[in-house]
Parts: C-alpha cells; structure tokens; sequence
C-alpha cells in the first residue's frame, strides 16, 4: 500500500467533498484589513516556519529547502523584519502570546541567538504571556550538549526531537541523516541541559517496518521518559520523489492498511501500559502538558511568520508564499509575505472547533457556548453537521452525554484516518500547489 490521500476508500471520497477552501492573492491594503480586523481573541499562538535542512528526504511534504548560509541570514533578519511589519499594524489590537512553536524544515540549525532575537521583536510589539511556551522542533543530530544549553539561555524551553526511529535501516528509508546514537546523546543533553517539557516523534507505516518491530522502538522511546510521544504515518504526496521511488519499486510499499489499525492499537495499549495517555488521537503524554500547535491552529487566533506559515487570525486565513527568495524579497520591500488568504466563517470556525476538540479525545457543549456564543445542539442543527456526528455514532467512534461528547476506542482509529487524510489533501495540497507558483491568483483545496 502507499499511503497518499486516495488510500483512504470511501471514507477520503465523501471527506473531500465535505470541505472546500479558496485562497486568493489580495492586494496589501485588503490583506493588512482582513488580517486585522480577522482576531478572534486576545490571547494568541504564534507560528515560526523555519524552511532549511542539511538534506532533502526524499517523503517529507513540509516547505524546506538546502541550507545555504547567506540565504539562511537573510531569512532570519527578514524574519524579524516581518515580526515588526505585523507588530506596527496589530499595535493596538493588545495581542497577548501565550506560546511560539517553531516548525520546518530544521529549526534547531540556526545559532540559537537567533531565537533570543525573535522573542525581543515579539515582545518589542505584543504582550509575552508569563511563563509562555516557547518549542521548537529539532533534529538529534543537532541537541550537541553546546547547543541545548544555548537555547535554553535563548529562552526555548520545550523540545520537540526528530527520533522517527531507533532502527537503523528504517533511519536509511527515510533518508535520515541522524544515527540511533544522535538520538540517545540527544535525549541525554536535553535531560542534563534541565527541559521538563519533551516531546519525542515517533513514525511507524514505514517500507519493510513489522508491527513488532514498531512496539520494539516506542518501547525504547518510552525508556527514556519523555513527557510526550507522538506517532506518525510516513504520509506519501505525490510532489516529493518518494512518490514515484514506489511507483517504481524502487523502495518498497508501505505495510497494509490492516497492518497500519494494528500499528496504531499496539503503540495505544503498549504506550498505555509505561503511563502514556492518548492527548490526541496520535499523541500520548505522561502529563497534562501537550506539545502542540494543532488547537490554534484549528480555531485561531493564529499569527504565523515565515516562508509557506499559515496563520489564522480567527475569521480568516492566510498562507505565505513559499519561497524563500519571494519571501525575501517582500519583505524587503515593506509587503507582508502572504500568497493567498480568504475570509472564515462562523460555522467554519465553529466546526473546525468540533474537529479539534474531538481529535484531543472529548468536546463539552459548555466550552462551545462559551466560545461562540451558540447552544452546541443548536449550531450542530443549523449547520447540518449534526449529521456527521450521529453518522459517527451510530459507527460506534462516538459517545454522547448529556454536557458532552467522547471518542470511544474504535473512533480513536477512526480519527487517527480522517485526521490524516485532512493532513494530506488539505495542507498538503495548499503547500503543493503554493509550491508550484510563489504568487498565484487564486488555489482552492482539496
Ligand atoms: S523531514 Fe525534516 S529534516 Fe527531512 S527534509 Fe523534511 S523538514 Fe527537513
């Protein structure tokens, strides 16, 4: 099998003809308007992406490029510039940031002064939350004992780390550069440089990967304790060679879809038995605590910096162009980078909501009132998506009580599909097309 977005029958069938979004290029004047007057709240998210790696795996689907120094700085300075640009048109707003997480591409390649940088301009405009969330994601080969320290003086105080895998063949299928001893020195220095907060990622639907030899590797990963650990499928889109190197046969397909459900309740009972509790439907936590951008992401408010960032204020969304040198270059020219952004509606928002909050296992009508102002029942009639839930019900992936809604077992699976295919044909595709041209007219998704 090869998971790309048709993998997923009927279910990705009716999936993609449920959703549909339009982005278009909007002059600057409209974008700083509806990018203004589009927050929903005070509090906000702010997302950081930092597109360069050392090399290009041949699956990866995120906007990253080959690290070259220059192009590095000048994205880096040009991304303190961008901070200011929305600091000077959001002044008045009294946003308040309540975390930053920093996604790639490898954002634990630049010097970690970098990020020192980026927290003064953040805080030079808005309101720093006190104790805030600072993350970044972060490669093994990168966390030398010299550089966590580092980004701890810099104020990074959560980890996410790149483990994938302790085996070192499915590491060389997913043209890795870190070894399995990267990853152990990495934990070590994260440990001894004092991060509470870590969260390790863990890929399984790997070529040649076997169900035992998946609970072998997050029996090591919980091991070493992390505070989180997070599985993923090896995603296949068709804009990375990945693609054809399996049409071909050059690299193996994936294990079976029957093979994917037993990967996924084996890392769920065997995660279960070392304290690790579902916070997601593929994220696993021994605490309360979540590494995660998904919720602000889903629902807003969402301000998101860099080369191919979606950012969603709340009542819009916005992509930024996706190259890098455009990127550049717009900045330098006083324009705010975005390629493409469209208005959100209230139902829109309200049913990202719903499937935000069920993909973290439970939604309780109360916190839906409070957030929209509309009774849950009311809002799931009006819109019709009532259907969808009884749907799910009567499938047995949901439980209704009377103050709320929860994911049984067997929707936890159910989930754990829809979600990931939403991943494939919805970002995914935002970032294919966005790809293909750094300013186009107008992209709609799926
Ligand atoms: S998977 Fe990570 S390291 Fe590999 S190319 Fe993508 S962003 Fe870079």
């Amino acid at each position: 099998m090869i998971l790309d977005k048709n993998a997923f029958g009927v279910r990705g069938f009716f999936a993609e003809r449920a959703f549909k979004a339009t982005f278009r290029r909007e002059g600057q004047e409209a974008a700083r308007d509806l990018v203004r007057s589009g927050f929903v709240g005070r509090d906000i998210s702010v997302y950081i992406h930092f597109p360069f790696c050392t090399g290009l795996c041949p699956a990866c689907p995120y906007v990253r490029y080959i690290q070259k120094p220059s192009l590095m700085e000048s994205y880096c300075n040009s991304l303190i510039e961008e901070v200011g640009m929305y600091g000077r048109l959001l002044k008045d707003l009294e946003l308040r940031i309540t975390d930053i997480h920093v996604g790639g591409g490898t954002p634990s390649l630049p010097d970690p002064v970098f990020y020192k940088r980026v927290l003064e301009a953040l805080g030079e405009w808005f309101d720093l939350c006190k104790g805030l969330s600072f993350g970044i994601e972060a490669n093994p080969e990168d966390l030398t004992e010299d550089k966590v320290f580092k980004l701890r003086e810099a104020g990074v105080n959560e980890l996410s780390i790149g483990v994938q895998s302790f085996f070192r063949e499915n590491l060389r299928t997913l043209g890795r550069r870190h070894s399995v001893e990267d990853s152990i020195d990495a934990i070590e220095n994260v440990e001894k440089a004092g991060f509470e907060n870590v969260n390790l990622d863990m890929m399984y639907m790997i070529p040649r990967q076997t169900v035992e030899s998946w609970v072998e590797d997050l029996e090591l990963a919980a091991e070493y304790k992390p505070s989180q650990i997070t599985t993923y499928p090896l995603l296949i889109v068709p804009y990375r060679p990945m693609y054809s190197l399996m049409r071909r046969g050059r690299v193996p397909e994936q294990p079976s879809m029957r093979e994917f459900k037993q990967m996924y309740y084996s890392a769920v009972d065997r995660l279960d038995d070392h304290g690790y509790k579902p916070v997601r439907y593929y994220s696993f936590s021994r605490s309360p605590w979540e590494y995660s951008t998904v919720e602000r992401e889903m629902v807003g408010p969402l301000l998101a910096f860099g080369a191919g960032a979606m950012g969603f204020p709340g009542r819009c969304e916005y992509v930024n162009t996706c190259s890098v040198r455009e990127y550049v270059k717009s900045i330098a020219r006083g324009m705010l980078p975005i390629a493409g952004i469209r208005p959100v509606s209230k139902e829109e928002r309200g049913i990202r909501w719903i499937a935000e909050r069920l993909s973290a296992l439970k939604l309780e009508f109360e916190d839906f009132e409070r957030e929209f102002g509309e009774k849950f029942r009311e809002f799931t009639r009006r819109t019709g998506f009532s259907r969808a839930l009884t749907m799910q019900r009567l499938m047995g992936h949901l439980k209704f009580y009377e103050d709320r809604i929860e994911l049984t077992r067997k929707g936890l699976f159910g989930r754990n599909l829809s979600g990931w295919h939403f991943v494939l044909s919805v970002p995914c595709r935002i970032v294919e097309e966005y790809l293909r041209t750094p300013w186009p007219r107008e992209v709609t998704v799926p």
